[in-house]
């Protein structure tokens, strides 16, 4: 092959590769020989601060999948702070590997000197296939590790706050909807009983809520169950896809992502969705159909933006008072979004994604702003 063949396959591959992450300032491969770490730290947009996301690892296929998983969540991370104004941008890191044999000390430190090579760019910690005690051993080598036990400053489970945002989120629908945003006379009905789907379904058993509940886990089930004989009430209980057309005023979905999509769609007798899980949404494009179809969806980065509140709260030191009051403004953010929905004529989703961007935009121009009263290192040389 002749040199020049060489160099323009090259460059076809650099473009490639830029294209890909066009929209992204920095995408950051980590290789330590030492410990077998391989990962990926992609940072998305830093207008509004430091990049701030989880760090999750999985045994993906290929580095493409890792690749692709990491782009697009730290983008969703950009759009879930600007939504809950926190000081960040968004971030995400993703770990090649399989989390039942790969969790080694070492491995977690040397991520840790990875991130803090970033000085202060990227701040991280647990996501899925990663708990707070592996960031401990991170943190032994980066000041910027977040959601650690509270024993190393860290602010405890995060669950807490995300359930408490569902909450709102539901009242705020429930309001929007129905015209009250009494939890109590309205059937829900839960997917997944995990950390956050069961606080909020205890929650709504509390407050007069009636349940139609899945999980795929049957210990998750029982323990919903014994709570609710402690209330005095029952839940009903179906199986796998039975949720999808479950006789309920809310869908509720705490388990997975892309659960609503062409096969689910159709089958939702819910007058509203409104849950915890991550990427609820297979495609935008379902969020206009759910809007076509009447149901209201609540944009799932602001209700479920309860944990992200709390650990970026971590960084000024805990304080919960402040994380719940952060959290409640959720209730008031939905209303604007359903606000601008209606008046724009179009899906919650697309409301939700404008009303980042133009909070993103007009602190670009803050920053642009300020960033000019300041000469720079070439002009002050004499
Ligand atoms: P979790 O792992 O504790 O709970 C998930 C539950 O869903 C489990 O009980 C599991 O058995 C069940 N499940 C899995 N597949 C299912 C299926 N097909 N049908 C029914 N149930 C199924 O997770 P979590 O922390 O409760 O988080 C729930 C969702 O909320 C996830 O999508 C997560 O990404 C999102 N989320 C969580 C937080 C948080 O603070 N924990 C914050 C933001 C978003």
């Amino acid at each position: 092959m002749s040199k020049s063949k060489n160099v323009s396959d090259f460059i076809k591959g650099v473009k490639i590769v830029f294209d890909r992450i066009e929209e992204h300032e920095q995408v950051l491969f980590c290789n330590d020989a030492d410990t077998g770490l391989k990962a990926i730290i992609a940072i998305h947009n830093t207008t509004l601060g430091p990049a701030l996301g989880g760090c999750r690892m999985r045994p993906y296929e290929t580095v493409d999948d890792a690749i692709e998983d990491v782009l697009r969540l730290s983008k969703g991370m950009t759009y879930k702070c600007a939504a809950a104004d926190v000081d960040f941008g968004g971030g995400k890191a993703v770990i090649i590997g399989d989390p039942l044999q790969d969790r080694t000390p070492e491995l977690f430190r040397a991520f840790g000197q990875f991130v803090e090579s970033l000085n202060g760019r990227f701040y991280t910690g647990t996501d899925m296939g990663t708990t707070p005690d592996n960031f401990v051993h991170s943190l032994r080598e980066s000041s910027c590790i977040v959601g650690v036990p509270e024993e190393y400053g860290g602010s405890g489970d995060s669950s807490i706050p995300t359930a408490k945002g569902v909450l709102y989120g539901i009242q705020a629908t429930n309001k929007t909807v129905f015209g009250s945003e009494e939890f109590g006379g309205r059937t829900y009905a839960i997917q997944g009983l995990g950390k956050v789907g069961f606080k909020v379904a205890e929650m709504l058993l509390e407050n007069g809520g009636d349940l139609v509940v899945s999980d795929i886990n049957r210990h998750a089930i029982d323990r919903l169950i014994q709570r609710a004989i402690e209330l005095n009430r029952g839940v009903k209980v179906v199986s796998g896809d039975e949720i999808y057309e479950a006789e309920a005023d809310v869908f509720v979905p705490c388990a997975l992502g892309g659960v609503i999509n062409d096969q689910t769609i159709h089958k939702l007798k819910v007058r509203a969705v409104v849950g915890s899980a991550n990427n609820q949404l297979l495609t935008t494009d379902h969020g206009d159909q759910l809007n076509e179809r009447g149901i209201l969806y609540a944009p799932d980065y602001i209700v479920n933006s309860g944990g992200l509140i709390q650990v970026s709260d971590e960084l000024y030191s805990p304080n919960p008072m402040r994380v719940l009051q952060k959290t409640k403004a959720i209730y008031d953010t939905l209303f604007t979004i359903f606000e601008q929905a209606e008046a724009h004529s179009i899906s919650t989703i697309k409301a939700a994604n404008l009303f980042c961007e133009q909070r993103i935009e007009s602190r670009k121009r803050r920053n642009s702003f300020f960033a000019h009263k300041k000469p720079g290192k070439w002009t002050v040389r004499s």
